[in-house]
């Protein structure tokens, strides 16, 4: 991304930084080549998705060329919006990188210390690796295994439990750690090159020295599929054990009613979802002056989503009310992927429920 910038490939870099603390992440915008660095490394602690800020914050990526550093909940999320207009793809270069979950800031000071008993402000580094949490404090370094923790009731938000869009492979480039050779683990990247775009700046990259390659061997390619293959077939177990108190339609329903029966109507449910834009709104929020709103209010939102939610899980980290609203989401999103065979977020085809046409009677 740093030769990007310095080649004029891109006008700007969209990245995360370390916040306040190190279980913190903030979003930042680069123009300085020299400040690229600083976005190196992953936060597992931060949940942002950058989808929404495009249209937010940088004109819909309609002036500026903008290379993204994107999970795959952050790629989901850009076509999406791109397919509601809200971004111009044409200038985004995705760089997607290998994500095996995010936990909260707040769990993560739990974690911290409930289970590895040290005090959450002298943690300085954080990393998960081959399915463990791994910690180094002032105590020195420590490490629980993920299933393990998940067991105990701690760990990844519970839509990145359920996520299987652990390799964004519609990015341009999908980069991470896994398949890298033990000895080169922290010092090299193993990069699919997913689109022409991608192979075009890996190329000039090289070409001009910024960065080395290497092909990887066949042990470097079986590992990586085994450690994709090893969070996926977790995210099925997940998927099972989450959908199982929703896969009767009554039950469903009356969950759905009691958990949304304490909204207190903020909006952010709306707001941050990448599969909703701003003209939605007026439609959902047209029941004024009830606090909880009418079930209605949800309906709408559901109906509006329902086969474009991505299971990001903004709508459900961010209620102020703790309502698992993308717990329900997910669960007919599922559905109604099992139907009618569209996936959100993978392309820029459309919902198919919005082009499926009612049969003659
Ligand atoms: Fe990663 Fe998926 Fe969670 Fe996004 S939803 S943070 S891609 S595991
Ligand atoms: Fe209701 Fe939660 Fe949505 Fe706010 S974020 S409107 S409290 S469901
Ligand atoms: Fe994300 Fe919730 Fe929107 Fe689904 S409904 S895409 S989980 S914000």
């Amino acid at each position: 991304m740093k030769f990007a910038l310095e080649d004029g490939v891109v006008d700007a870099v969209l990245g995360i930084k370390k916040g306040a603390d190190t279980f913190d992440a903030r979003p930042v915008l680069i123009t300085d080549p020299n400040e690229v660095m600083e976005t190196a490394g992953a936060i597992y602690g931060g949940t942002l998705l950058l989808s929404k800020l495009f249209g937010k914050y940088l004109n819909g990526s309609k002036d500026l060329k903008i290379a993204a550093a994107l999970k795959g909940c952050d790629v989901m999320g850009v076509y999406e919006q791109a397919k509601r207009r809200q971004l111009n793809l044409d200038n985004v270069l995705m760089i997607g990188l290998n994500c095996g979950g995010a936990t909260t800031p707040a769990m993560m000071r739990r974690i911290m210390s409930e289970v590895f008993l040290v005090d959450p402000d002298s943690v300085s580094k954080v990393t998960m690796y081959k399915g463990h949490l791994n910690i180094t404090s002032e105590g020195g370094k420590k490490d629980i295994s993920i299933p393990k923790l998940e067991d105990a009731g701690y760990g990844r938000r519970s839509n990145c439990r359920r996520c299987k869009m652990k390799v964004p492979r519609q990015a341009d480039l999908a980069c991470g750690q896994w398949g890298v050779r033990e000895d080169r683990v922290g010092k090299a990247t193993f990069v699919e090159v997913c689109s022409q775009r991608g192979a075009d700046l890996v190329n000039a990259a090289q070409e001009a020295g910024a960065i080395g390659t290497e092909v990887p061997d066949a042990s470097c390619i079986k590992a990586r599929k085994r450690r994709e293959d090893a969070v996926l077939n977790l995210a099925d177990e997940w998927r099972r054990r989450d959908f199982a108190p929703l896969s009767n339609s009554k039950d469903r329903l009356k969950m759905m009613i009691e958990e949304t029966a304490r909204c207190i109507k903020c909006y952010t449910c709306i707001d941050v979802c990448p599969a909703l834009f701003n003209t939605t709104k007026p439609y959902i929020t047209s029941f004024p002056g009830k606090v909880p709103p009418e079930f209605a209010f949800h309906l709408l939102r559901y109906f509006h989503v329902a086969d474009s939610c991505i299971d990001c899980g903004q709508c459900e980290e961010l209620c102020p009310m703790d309502i698992p609203n993308a717990l329900f989401m997910h669960a007919i999103e599922a559905d109604l992927e099992e139907l009618y065979g569209y996936h959100a977020g993978e392309d820029v085809s459309q919902p198919a429920v919005s082009i499926t046409k009612e049969p003659d009677v």
